[in-house]
């Protein structure tokens, strides 16, 4: 774009906003926001951080007039490049949209601006005796927009289901600039087509969410955890499935294996090493409820484990749940500690596939010699494959890499699992958008995305 109509579009989008400190066109700035937690940027021509959702409207009729690229972005924290905005154009930050609107105990909802932070509105309701499920990782630092945006998912999920089973209506800027409002404030809605559903999930292609209205539980009122060492990850994934032959739906049921182990061993402070159990994998479950059903149900569940595991410890409430869970999200921390990069692929398989992963993923190491570190939600299938590669080898092997990932991804979609459970398609398995979909499902996908987008502005480069 030239200089001249650089300038022209920066008056015109000027025109639209309330406060001109909307508009960013510092490099500096522009830089912060060319990526999300994947490792691809690209710059965009300049950015826009609206006040309102009526301003979000009139710059996507304005992008939309003129035909220019518009990539929206949450707080950035995706972990496929999804918010990356790879045709550059006019990167749409939500950041100012973020406020919890309100919290309505007696209907079990919250409506709330996009960017407001996950972990903040679960706090927020928690005060108020109710809950909000979904727990991605990083809740600390992710946006409802991005979450509502990927469908994210978490520990809880067993449970409790993913984002889309809390979203209840929201409120879509589209891209010709008509602001519509799907969906409602009550937990039934069967008013013509899913349309909260054909948002949710859409990775910035479809609309700009500008407000959501969220389902909330009780807060259940007692905790309780195990935590388990097994000889192997055979032994741990068949007591994954004792516990639910048995009958038990725990609230989470994580996995961990020997590398991710090893390397929490090597780096953790001692008073986490100290509660980290002997053997190869680990597994950890939480369940939830009224305190004499929790109490009883985890005497239930360490019996279960106590016939093959080779320790169990019991955590009873708050802070020791909490505790272990903190234990549990260091894994991450320690191999990130190793000084390998960690390439997190979130893959899923059918549940009874998890032993098959785990000698599959032992085969993939063996032959391309890069550790594969799995951890995950065990309960869901749904397993962090992490390919540790040595940073300064990355570059030289990038074909290495990628012949590897393209085996493990034929092998979990021969098994009929998904190359995606939580973090999307982004930029980063676009790749393999093709492997992962039929031509009828790609063409389903594109009729959509010209119906709501004729023009194809909103994150243009990424999988439709
Ligand atoms: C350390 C770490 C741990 C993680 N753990 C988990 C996990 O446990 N579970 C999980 O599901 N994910 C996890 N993630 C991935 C990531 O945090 C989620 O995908 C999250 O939902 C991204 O939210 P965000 O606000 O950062 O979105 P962004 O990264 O800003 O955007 C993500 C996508 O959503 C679109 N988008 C954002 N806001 C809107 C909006 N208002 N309207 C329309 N489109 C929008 C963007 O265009 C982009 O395509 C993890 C990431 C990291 C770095």
């Amino acid at each position: 774009m030239s200089n001249q109509k650089i300038d022209s579009l920066k008056s015109d989008l000027l025109s639209l906003l309330s406060d001109p400190s909307s508009l960013i066109t510092e490099e500096e700035k522009l830089q912060a926001l060319s990526k999300d937690e994947w490792f691809v940027s690209a710059m965009p021509q300049l950015a826009l951080e609206p006040s309102n959702a009526q301003e979000v409207a009139s710059i996507l009729a304005y992008a939309h007039q003129h035909a220019i690229a518009l990539t929206t972005r949450g707080a950035g924290y995706g972990y496929v490049g999804g918010a990356t905005p790879i045709h550059g154009g006019i990167l749409l930050s939500t950041a100012r949209l973020n406020k919890i609107l309100q919290i309505h105990p007696g209907d079990a909802i919250a409506i709330v601006e996009p960017a407001v932070i996950t972990g903040q509105l679960a706090e927020a309701v928690r005060q108020e005796g109710l809950f909000y499920p979904p727990d991605p990782a990083s809740l600390h630092h992710c946006s409802i927009g991005g979450n509502i945006a990927t469908n994210a998912g978490g520990p809880r999920c067993l449970k409790y289901g993913v984002t889309r089973h809390y979203v209840l209506g929201l409120q879509v800027a589209l891209a010709t600039g008509e602001l519509v409002e799907v969906g409602g404030r009550t937990h039934k809605n069967k008013t013509g087509f899913d349309l909260v559903g054909m948002f949710v999930g859409s990775e910035g292609l479809l609309g700009v969410i500008t407000q959501a209205t969220l389902r909330l539980l009780p807060r259940p009122p007692a905790r309780a955890m195990l935590s388990a060492g097994f000889e192997n990850m055979q032994e741990a994934a068949q007591a994954v499935q004792s516990i639910f032959s048995a009958g038990y739906l725990p609230s989470a049921v994580e996995v961990a294996d020997h590398f991710t182990l090893k390397a929490a061993r090597e780096d953790l402070p001692k008073n986490f090493q100290q509660h980290i159990p002997p053997g190869k994998a680990h597994l950890l479950l939480e369940v939830d409820g009224q305190e004499a059903s929790v109490i009883s149900e985890i005497e239930g569940l360490k019996n279960i484990l106590d016939t093959s595991a080779l320790q169990v410890e019991k955590a009873l409430g708050e802070s020791s749940c909490d505790f272990l869970w903190a234990l549990r999200r260091s894994f991450s921390m320690a191999l990130r500690a190793t000084g390998l990069i960690k390439l997190n692929e979130d893959i899923v398989v059918p549940r009874s596939r998890l032993c098959d992963l785990v000698a599959f993923t032992e085969r993939l190491q063996a032959e391309s010699g890069f550790p594969i570190a799995c951890f995950g939600h065990a309960g869901d299938g749904n397993i962090h494959v992490n390919i540790m590669i040595p940073a300064q080898e990355k570059e030289q092997q990038q074909e290495k890499i990628d012949l590897l990932l393209e085996k493990l991804f034929q092998q979990v979609i021969q098994w009929k699992g998904a190359i995606t459970g939580e973090h999307g398609i982004g930029l980063a398995k676009l790749p393999w958008w093709k492997m992962a979909t039929s031509p009828q499902v790609r063409s389903l996908h594109r009729a959509l995305k010209s119906a709501l987008d004729p023009h194809h502005i909103l994150n243009p480069g990424k999988f439709v």
